[in-house]
This record gives structure tokens, sequence and C-alpha cells, in this order.
């Protein structure tokens, strides 16, 4: 368990207080020109070495994502925050901007500075109306107090931040579509390349962040990025906000190291599964589109990007969604397909029509009308949408299904066998 003195966001819960006077009792704006004076170069040496991965999901190394923005600075240079937080079971950013707005403001700065940018956006899930008033107002002491604007926390740079309000669409929160809808267009995801990076908003060199990964940076930057580094294992390190929800005692957003084990992780700060640890059904470890592992995997897995991924799952965004044995788990499933086809935009022929196909072969599956064939053909179509289309969604459409195949096809077929022996009784 992670000791307390690792702790980076001190009032998750909002228990004291998210004015500018609280924050700076918690340490943030403190002597940030003293970071920014550092220099750009600095800032993101220091956030490579800290081997910090993106926390919208992908895990891509943050440092690294940063220094593709071009050195020369012919155009505008932009840093976008993705704070459309609409991914199922995941309820992290909706808390750091709730409770420690400032985290993340002093985060976008530094990371604007950095990549040289004057203009930062913060794009907001719509139905994020506490959250939105909160940014607003941090954003407004956060000028008051000189830390933004014109000449910056006194360091000679300038840097703006706007908050724009999106309109709750999921696929927003795809960085391509998140800059379309920031534009003003349709919300729908572009063909890559070119990269946001070369030409994200208005055709200007963009990174598009994660609230998390963002309001990380400041105490990474006070702290050392070795201090970070020796958190958590080799290449998965620090800290992160897990969301845990579903069939536990006590549900939570709680911070811990990475590669924490999943049973310490739901017994310890989720009160254990409801029922006990023998009535685990089911985990899904990082959001809706991570396939689920059964009960037998999670006994001894951890949860960090790798591990993860070598039993064929992903940390994602570490919303963990538990599910004890009375679960329909078919059903379940049949639910995120349902959600996958409803968000697809319908740019491409795989996810447009495959999502429905997919959704509509799930429902068939919860009473068992459908032969066993079925199920194959089922996982094909799975494997037809994955990495075909313009952007993720596809892919996470496709993932639960074949993690559900992968590991309860034998339920699946149960269910098969059970409707024909009925139809024969009839
Ligand atoms: Fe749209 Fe789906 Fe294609 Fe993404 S994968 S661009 S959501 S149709």
């Amino acid at each position: 368990m992670i000791s307390m003195n690792n702790i980076i966001f001190n009032d998750i819960y909002g228990f004291k207080g998210n004015s500018i006077h609280k924050s700076i009792e918690r340490g943030d704006w403190d002597n940030t020109k003293a970071l920014l004076d550092k220099g750009p170069e600095w800032i993101i040496e220091e956030v490579k070495s800290s081997e910090l991965r993106g926390r919208g999901g992908a895990g891509f190394p943050t440092g690294l994502k940063w220094s593709f923005m071009p050195k020369e600075k012919n155009k505008p240079h932009y840093i976008v925050i993705n704070a459309d937080e609409s991914e199922p079971g995941t309820c992290k950013d909706r808390e750091i901007m709730r409770n420690e707005p400032h985290k993340l403001i002093e985060g976008i700065l530094l990371a604007g500075y950095a990549m040289q940018a004057n203009q930062g956006f913060i794009y907001i899930r719509g139905e994020f109306v506490q959250e939105a008033i909160a940014l607003d107002k941090a954003i407004k002491e956060a000028y008051s107090k000189g830390y933004l604007g014109k000449n910056a926390c006194k360091s000679g740079y300038s840097f703006d931040i706007t908050l724009h309000r999106g309109a709750g669409a999921y696929i927003c929160g795809e960085e391509t579509a998140l800059l379309e809808s920031l534009e003003g267009k349709k919300g729908q995801p572009r063909l890559k390349p070119p990269f946001p990076a070369n030409a994200g908003l208005y055709g200007c060199p963009t990174t598009v962040s994660n609230v998390e990964t963002v309001a990380v940076v400041p105490t990474i930057l006070r702290r050392e990025a070795s201090w970070f580094a020796s958190l958590g294992n080799k290449n998965n390190t620090g800290t992160k906000l897990f969301c845990i929800s579903g069939h536990v005692n006590s549900p939570c957003v709680v911070e811990e190291e990475m590669g924490i084990s999943l049973k310490e992780l739901l017994e310890v700060h989720a009160g254990g599964v409801t029922g006990g640890w023998d009535n685990l059904l089911a985990v899904i470890p990082g959001g809706s589109s991570t396939p689920l592992i059964p009960s037998s995997i999670c006994e001894d897995i951890i949860m960090d990007f790798d591990a993860l991924k070598n039993v064929g799952t992903g940390l994602g965004t570490a919303g963990v969604i538990v599910m004890d044995k009375s679960t329909d788990i078919i059903k379940a499933i049949w639910r995120l397909s349902k959600f996958y086809k409803h968000e697809s935009c319908g740019q491409c022929t795989p996810c447009r029509e495959g999502t429905g196909w997919v959704m509509r072969s799930m429902e068939k599956l919860i009473h068992g009308n459908a032969n066993i064939k079925d199920i194959d053909i089922l996982k094909n179509v799975c494997d037809q949408i994955e990495g075909h289309t313009i952007c993720a969604l596809g892919d996470a459409a496709a993932w639960p299904v074949q993690g559900l195949i992968k590991h309860f096809r034998p339920e699946i077929e149960r269910r098969i066998n059970n409707y024909k022996l009925l139809k024969v009784a009839e």
C-alpha cells in the first residue's frame, strides 16, 4: 500500500476545499517560476526520466509524446487537455477537476511552456457542470494571482487557458474528434497521419493530453523525476488514480502505486468483493473497452500496463469494474456492445455496420437463441473490426466481446444448448 508521503492528490475527495489558497497550502503553485526558469528542454527531459505514461488509456510515454512537437515555431503551438472522460467505469479526472483544479492548471502552464505553446484549451465533457464551474473559478483565480496571462508567474512568458464545454459525445474523447469539435465542427475522428503534433488544432502543432497526466507533472518536477520513477515498476512508474466500481462493498476512486495487486486494491480500498473474494466472477480492469479477465487471473495479477497486456487486457484508464457471480456476464458485455454501437460516429464501415451487428448477435446470445457456430462468426466479425477502422472505437467495441468469448465460451455454449432443449420440450 502506498505511503501517504507519496500521494500526489492530497484532497481528491474534496474535504479541504479547492480554492487557490487551499491549493497553495497543499503545495500547488509553489515557486512555479523556478520550474519555468529551468527551460522547456529540462521539463521534457524530467518527464521522460520519470517514465510517466499517459493516464488517458493508451499509456504512451508522455515525455516522448511532448518531444514530437516541432522545435522551431513557424505557427502557434497549442496544448489541449482531454477532459471528456466518458469511458464507462472511469471517474477519476472529474475528481481532479472538481477538487484539485489547480494541479491541472499549473500542469497545463508547465506542459504548455515545455512545448512552446502560449495557449491551452481544456475540452471538458458537457455533463461535467460542477467540474466546469470549479475549473472556471480556478482559472480566474490563477489569472488574478498573475499565474496565467501576460508574464505568467513573472517568467516573462505569456500563457492563456480557455475552458471549452463539449456536448457529451463519447467519440469526442478521441483526440482528433476532440480537435474537430473544438474547431466548431462535427466531432468525427481524423485520418492519421498527419498527427496532431504536426497538424492539430487549426492545422497547427498540437498536443492533446489527459487531465491526470498533466495534473501530476508539477509534483514530478518539484519532487524530481527519480522520485516518481522509484514508485511502481520499470516502465510502469509512479502513482495512479484507480476507479473501482461494481460489485465491491465500497466503490471508490483511490490513488495507489502502480503495480499494486488487483486483490490488494479491491480488499484494502474497496472493502472487498461483495460476498467475499471467492464470489468474484470477472473484472474489467481498465474501463469498458478493455477485455475482462476471469477470477482465476485476478488472483495474482498486478495493476500496470505491461502485466495486464501480458494477460490479454489492459490498464486503460484504470476504471476497474468488478463483477461477482450474480452477474449475467453475457448481458453485461451486450450492454457495452449497445453503448459502442450508440457512440459510433458512423464514418467507417467496419465500425458503423459491425457495432450494430455485434450488438444484435450479443442480444441473441443472452438467451442462447443462436447456433454454436455463431460464436465463431461473432469472433470473426470482431476480428474484422479490430484494427480496421479510423479510430480506436472499433477496437473498443471488439475487445469486450473477444474477451467474453475467450474466457466464457462454455457459458455461451451452455445457454445455446439449454435454449435448444427448451425449444424441443415446447
Ligand atoms: Fe467513427 Fe467508429 Fe470509424 Fe471511429 S471507428 S471513426 S467512431 S466509425
